[in-house]
């Protein structure tokens, strides 16, 4: 999962300090005057590299979107489930002869925010990111489901400068000699400006203003005063609903691991209790009068990890079913960060029901037609006991390795 990680260079809007971010974050942390803000997009991040300075004052200065894709891709056949991570670039315009990818000039140049007060003019993007990236839009006749989870998806505007009829890059000033003169005529949109900029909001409980704890690449935050969790919703938080397990085993070096618990809503197939899914995935279990009243819920982990641990812990966890020793209280112990969003674990629902599935023949090409909604969610930690390397689930002796936490987190 190792790659190339991007940074942003943004000034603390609170003392202009210059500060550094990694792609990944979602806090602003100023090392000067301590202010903290969460960073909200409007939509997608959209990023700018900046033109050198001697470029600028040379002629009409234009911004080419690209789109940027980093994550982990799953497909499913009748052969299993696969999956690959995914690292690129790509031109969202149509037109021939641009550049096709950024290369590695966002790996050795720094990003900016594009705001409002960004000079130049930004072009919209002309393809969509499925339609700029067709190895993502999988339309092989084998693959029956196809999903994304633990991305970076954004927008990334590189500079080109039009003097006369000639286009010279923005940043290296060299000529480029492919779109022809009439590009800026013939681009779509051109007086459109995306700059829909950045919200910075203070990291303050909307509840009680307490300072609320989550590291840089929360995407829920804690308030431990009034014990609630919010999420960003729109351009501001939202209560998030949490539960907790706490077994009486449980001491302080429990720690907890936060997943989304969903009700899922499935349109194209019949499953709404967990009978349903004894009968589809051919569970060791009978289908009782209990069973057949049971909500169906999906589990899926709320932290990043590798493909290959992140189906396993949907599907024990979804199998398994972990309702007892259930506490409203979050625990006090250390407990680890949220960081994947509630988005992404519901594009990985069918992706799990698809793994369980036991007549794969039958119902996988009927996955082509499903689609999910969340019903209702929340957020559960879920204790672990250290054990050495390994981190251990009481009930169901689902083991991580410590390692492949720290790795998710890069992600
Ligand atoms: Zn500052
Ligand atoms: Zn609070």
């Amino acid at each position: 999962m190792k790659g190339s990680s991007w940074q942003i260079e943004q000034s603390c809007p609170q003392c202009g300090a210059p500060i550094t971010l990694a792609e990944t974050d979602h806090i602003l942390e100023c090392p000067f005057c301590r202010t903290r803000l969460y960073l909200v997009p409007n939509g997608h991040f959209s990023y700018y590299l900046p033109p050198s300075p001697s470029m600028e004052s040379k002629g009409e200065l234009l911004y080419i979107p690209y789109w940027r894709f980093r994550g982990s891709s799953f497909t499913a056949t009748l052969s299993g489930l696969s999956n690959r991570f995914v690292d690129t670039n790509t031109v969202a315009l149509k037109t021939p002869g641009l550049q096709h990818s950024l290369g590695l000039r966002p790996q050795t140049l720094k990003l900016h925010f594009v705001a409002a007060e960004t000079k130049g003019r930004f072009i919209k993007p002309e393809l969509s990111l499925e339609q700029a990236l067709p190895g993502l839009n999988n339309t092989n006749r084998e693959v029956f489901h196809h999903a994304f989870i633990g991305e970076a998806v954004s927008l990334i505007y590189s500079p080109v400068v039009l003097h006369g009829k000639s286009f010279y890059d923005g940043i290296l000033g060299r000529p480029l000699s492919s779109p022809g003169a009439d590009f800026a005529e013939t681009l779509p949109s051109l007086n459109d400006a995306p700059k829909t900029g950045i919200k910075f909001v203070p990291t303050l409980c909307p509840y009680c203003g307490w300072e609320m704890e989550g590291d840089k690449k929360s995407l829920v935050m804690i308030c431990k005063n009034c014990d609630s969790a919010w999420k960003p919703g729109g351009q501001t938080f939202e209560q998030v609903e949490t539960a907790a397990i706490m077994p009486p085993q449980a001491d302080e070096n429990t720690a907890y691991l936060p997943f989304w618990r969903m009700k899922p809503k499935f349109d194209g197939m019949d499953l709404t209790s967990y009978a349903d899914l004894i009968r589809i995935a051919n569970l060791p279990k009978a289908a009782t009068a209990d069973t057949k009243k049971a909500p169906l819920h999906f589990w899926s982990p709320a932290f990043k990890v590798n493909p290959p641990l992140y189906l396993r812990l949907c599907r024990q966890m979804t199998v398994f079913r972990p309702y007892e020793y259930e506490s409203e209280a979050l625990p006090k112990n250390l407990f680890y960060q949220a960081n994947l969003p509630l988005e992404e674990a519901r594009d990985g629902i069918i992706m799990n029901l698809a793994q369980m599935i036991a007549d794969k023949k039958r119902l996988y090409p009927r996955l082509r037609e499903l689609s999910v909604s969340v019903e209702e969610y929340r957020l559960e930690y879920h204790p672990f006991f250290n054990e050495g390397r390994e981190l251990i689930h009481p009930g169901m002796g689902v083991a991580i390795n410590k390692t492949a936490l720290s790795m998710g987190g890069e992600l």
